[in-house]
């Protein structure tokens, strides 16, 4: 080993010493130069685009990503058009991804970027911490990729990876910091994102292929597969939920916006309530009438951070007090995700 000071995990486990880190570092960047992947949020990284696509890559796959960038971008190609847009257009324009408290809150931060800072991203750290919705994943983010800072982006990908090489229980922003390679933070950040997705995955690590296998702590200790060591989850409370597809004569369809706080805060949604299975029970609460018998709908569960919906859908005629909408006029309102897959096995020619 070199006489360089050592970086990585505390002891017990053990650590990289500086040639190491460096060949460490020089390996994942040159594999990293052959197996980038060409993902669109990539390309002209301007700081909006940057800024937006950070906030949309939180909690969802690159994959995924991609269409709703271009459109989000196409609509609101600054944070002015943002910031004067309303909530529900920007909550229908994010309808797919979930987490929408993400899109309130870049909402929030382009008016504050409005307000405050020309209309621009901030480029100073502290700014960007101070906008809503900005943590350190998305600050170290924007700093490497659309300011050339030495910043490290430090996200689920980056845990696993460093958690395994340096076979640590659960590796740390401050570990993430101390080994990026100077000059190479954009590079690197992109480097451990792409080697976690293809290389360094979940569960089962494609060690067989791994370009830094022998350099891997984790791997030595005969624990990388079991790193990073997971937090335990408390049990999430299921909640029964029975909801009503109602339309009316004409095929129009029948929906109640959510209290404007708390889960799926302001979307839309079919009328429902807790409890067990009974239609009628649901109209009489939402003051409907059903014109004939309610059919069943096959049952689903949807999860969410902290809870477990049991969904029990019927779909009926009907009339009542709700917004009635036409299917095609869906794709422009902001549905709750349990709504959507109600509506999908209800209604023929509702997008799946
Ligand atoms: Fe990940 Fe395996 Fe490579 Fe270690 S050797 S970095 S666990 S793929």
């Amino acid at each position: 080993m070199a006489g360089a000071p050592p970086v990585g995990a505390r002891e017990p486990h053990g650590t990289v010493h500086g040639d190491d880190l460096a060949r460490l570092q020089r390996s994942l960047l040159e594999w990293f130069e052959r197996h980038r992947r060409p993902l669109p949020f990539r390309e002209d990284r301007t700081p909006w685009r940057v800024l937006v696509s950070e906030f949309m890559l939180q909690q969802t796959q690159a994959e995924t990503v991609a269409p709703y960038l271009t459109r989000f971008l196409a609509r609101f190609p600054e944070p002015a058009a943002l910031a004067a847009a309303g909530e529900q257009e920007v909550l229908a324009l994010w309808q797919g991804l979930g987490y929408y408290s993400r899109a309130r809150n870049l909402r929030l931060a382009a008016q504050r970027m409005v307000q405050s800072h020309a209309g621009q991203v901030p480029d100073a750290p502290e700014d960007l911490r101070a906008l809503p919705g900005v943590g350190p994943y998305i600050a170290g983010a924007v700093g490497a990729f659309a300011f050339g800072r030495e910043t490290a982006a430090f996200d689920a990908n980056a845990l696993r990876v460093l958690s395994r090489l340096f076979d640590a229980d659960r590796a740390g922003p401050d570990l993430a910091q101390a080994v990026l390679p100077r000059g190479r933070a954009a590079d690197w950040n992109e480097a451990l994102m792409d080697f976690g997705s293809l290389v360094c995955v979940p569960r089962v690590p494609r060690c067989a292929i791994c370009p830094v296998a022998d350099l891997c702590l984790g791997r030595r200790a005969g624990r990388a597969d079991r790193l990073p060591v997971r937090r335990p989850t408390p049990p999430r409370p299921e909640v029964a939920i029975c909801a009503l597809v109602l339309q009316d004569d004409t095929g129009r369809i029948g929906l109640v916006q959510r209290a404007n706080r708390g889960l799926l805060a302001g979307m839309w949604e079919c009328p429902a309530m807790q409890g067990p299975p009974l239609p009628d029970a649901v109209a009489a609460e939402h003051g409907l009438r059903l014109h004939g018998p309610p059919l069943a709908l096959p049952a689903f569960r949807h999860v969410f951070t902290h809870r477990v919906w049991t969904v029990r859908g019927f779909s009926a005629v009907g009339s009542g007090p709700l917004r009635w909408v036409g299917v095609a006029e869906l794709g422009a309102l902001p549905l709750a995700g349990p709504a959507a897959r109600l509506l999908a096995g209800a209604i023929p020619g509702f997008p799946k």
